[in-house]
């Protein structure tokens, strides 16, 4: 019974990864919150990052600019080294096995032609569903999108993670971390200046 909710837990945010852009509303975002889920399962673990683009490169309009693009560029590449991001204590040996980074980007002019299913009535009502946001106006956002998957020869030795996150990105705030494994699930919110989570017990 346990073990089919952990289950389910772990194939929606696998789905989530793939189908991110379709399914997650990435204007619901709060600047200077990224979200982690994090799922353990047997010797697996996998981390998922969604960032919103004001945490790491300060701007969440499409880059077009080639100093805006180098920006993007950049953040990106530090993603594809996870160590910039997270440490997972050597005694685990976890070998990363995928790797998936990328940004959801939404824009208010949808240039995109991806969304075929979708009935486009009136592009130009801005004024619906947004009323609790900071009014700016033509305004667009992004996140950085980050999924990680290791197979762990002693993945009960994981019992700390550091995120050297915090001071890769000097402009992000709090991380919202929700963590899932066969002994339940926990939740933390993680700031700069104490950059880990302690999973003694959880795993
Ligand atoms: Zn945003």
């Amino acid at each position: 019974m346990k073990k089919n909710i952990y289950y389910s837990l772990l194939m929606s945010s696998i789905i989530t990864v793939a189908a991110a852009e379709e399914t997650r509303q990435v204007d619901k975002h709060e600047h200077g919150v990224g979200e982690l889920n994090i799922a353990v399962e047997s010797s697996a673990i996998n981390l998922e990052f969604m960032i919103p683009g004001a945490d790491i490169t300060g701007f969440e309009y499409e880059a077009k600019s080639d100093s805006d693009i180098a920006l993007v560029n950049a953040a990106l590449s530090k993603f594809e080294n996870f160590q910039n991001i997270f440490i997972l204590p050597d005694s685990s040996n976890c070998d990363l096995v995928d790797a998936e980074i990328g940004i959801n980007q939404e824009d208010d002019h949808d240039e995109h032609d991806e969304h075929d299913d979708h009935d486009e009535h009136d592009d130009h009502d801005e004024h619906d569903e947004h009323d609790e946001h900071d009014e700016h106006e033509d305004e667009s956002h992004n996140e950085f999108v980050a999924h990680y998957s290791f197979s762990c020869r002693n993945v009960k030795e994981i019992d700390r993670i550091d995120f050297p996150y915090f001071t890769t990105f000097p402009s992000s705030g709090e991380l919202e971390i929700q963590f899932v494994s066969e002994a339940g699930s926990t939740s933390f919110e993680v700031e700069g200046d104490e950059p880990f989570i302690d999973l003694k017990g959880k795993i």
